[in-house]
């Protein structure tokens, strides 16, 4: 496994590896969600590179940035073990020199949800997944549907800017009690880790509605919401019900839907989804 810090090794390595290419973007503080991403991307390609990088950039002047888990020793011997053949870990200033000064805006997909929470994430986002498809030129991306908007973004940029990578989304990896794995539950005491299962408890009782046949999303988002208000720590950023595609919430749902939501559990914030009526895996 080759361990990369410059633009310019990374651009003679993407020259020399085999063919298909297969990139997992990561921001470190590997686990179980980040490593079923490698595990595809070994299977279907020729050569993986995984790239660890904490884009300071998707992060707002008010968020973790500095506090973000960083455990390279770590994830360096978890991505050995997978086969990984490179990992692209540049410094900031590698990705961001003195100067930069372009930044790639995917409009209407980043305006709800996650956008509206965090104003700029999917500038920082976007940017920075444009740069690495340049960077590392792969043939396939691995992304996870744990960040079902992101997920949306990406293919967005992709298509509009004809990068011409094939994404490939993943499913959520969860622990035992149905937490989504992230590097950010690191972050949760033992009394919150306790409570925040409530945040996928409210997804199952929106599976569960939708199963009974349930089809008004004002329903379905009172039924997540008052899940959630059974849990003291949970506080509730947003519930939503929205086109899996164009992320727009919907009053009736006619096809499938995505439910996601948003909760902070003393500081640390939270999000999952699941996909009402249809597998996962089979959208766009
Ligand atoms: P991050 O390091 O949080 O930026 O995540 C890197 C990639 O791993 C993204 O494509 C995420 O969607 C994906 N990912 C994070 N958590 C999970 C999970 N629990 N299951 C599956 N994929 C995940």
């Amino acid at each position: 496994m080759r361990l990369i810090h410059s633009v310019a090794e990374m651009a003679l390595a993407r020259s020399e590896v085999e063919r298909p290419l297969g990139l997992v973007p990561t921001m470190g503080a590997l686990h179980e969600g980040h490593l079923s991403l490698v595990r595809r991307a070994r299977s279907e390609n020729a050569s993986v590179v995984v790239t660890i990088f904490v884009n300071p950039t998707q992060f707002g002047p008010s968020e973790d940035l500095a506090a973000y888990p960083r455990d390279p020793d770590r994830d360096l011997a978890l991505l050995e073990a997978e086969g990984a053949d490179v990992v692209f870990m540049p410094p900031p200033k590698e990705v961001y020199p003195a100067g930069y000064d372009t930044w790639v805006s995917v409009e209407r997909t980043s305006e709800p949800l996650e956008g509206a929470s965090r104003p700029g994430h999917f500038l920082g986002v976007a940017t920075v997944v444009c740069k690495l498809f340049n960077m590392v030129r792969p043939d396939r991306a691995y992304f996870g549907q744990k960040d079902a908007q992101q997920l949306q973004v990406i293919r967005r940029l992709n298509s509009d800017l004809n990068f011409d990578v094939k994404i490939n989304a993943m499913p959520t990896v969860r622990e035992p009690d149905g937490l989504a794995m992230s590097s950010r539950n690191a972050y949760l005491s033992p009394d919150q880790r306790r409570a925040a299962p409530v945040v996928y408890a409210a997804l199952q009782a929106a599976q569960e509605l939708y199963a009974d046949g349930a089809r008004q999303a004002s329903a379905v988002r009172e039924a997540m919401q008052r899940v959630l208000a059974s849990e003291p720590l949970a506080q509730p950023e947003y519930v939503s019900i929205a086109d899996p595609g164009t992320l727009a919430e919907l009053e009736l749902i006619d096809g499938p839907a995505l439910a996601s939501l948003a909760v902070r559990i003393g500081t640390t914030r939270l999000i999952d989804n699941v996909v009402l009526g249809t597998d996962e895996r089979s959208l766009p």
